[in-house]
C-alpha cells in the first residue's frame, strides 16, 4: 500500500505587497485603532471630547470586558 503524497501547491503563493502599498492603509488602521481605544477606553470626565455620556455609556459594556478602569 502506497500512501500518495499531495503534490505541493503550485501557483498558490499570494504574491508580496510592497511595502508604498500597504503603509497609507496600515496607518489608516492605526488610526482608527487609536480613537476606537480611545474612544472605549480613555473619552471619560474631564478627558472627554464628546460632551455628555453617550460615548461612554455606548462602550460601558466593552470598557468593562477589556478591562479598562471605569467606576
Ligand atoms: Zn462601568
Amino acid at each position: 500500500m502506497t500512501h500518495a503524497v499531495p503534490a505541493p501547491l503550485t501557483g498558490a503563493v499570494p504574491a508580496p505587497i510592497p511595502l508604498r502599498e500597504i503603509a497609507p492603509w496600515a496607518i489608516f488602521a492605526g488610526v482608527v485603532m487609536l480613537v476606537l481605544l480611545y474612544l472605549v477606553g480613555i473619552d471619560q470626565g474631564v478627558t472627554s471630547l464628546v460632551p455628555g455620556a453617550m460615548i461612554h455609556e455606548f462602550v460601558h459594556d466593552g470598557r468593562h470586558l477589556l478591562g479598562f478602569p471605569c467606576h
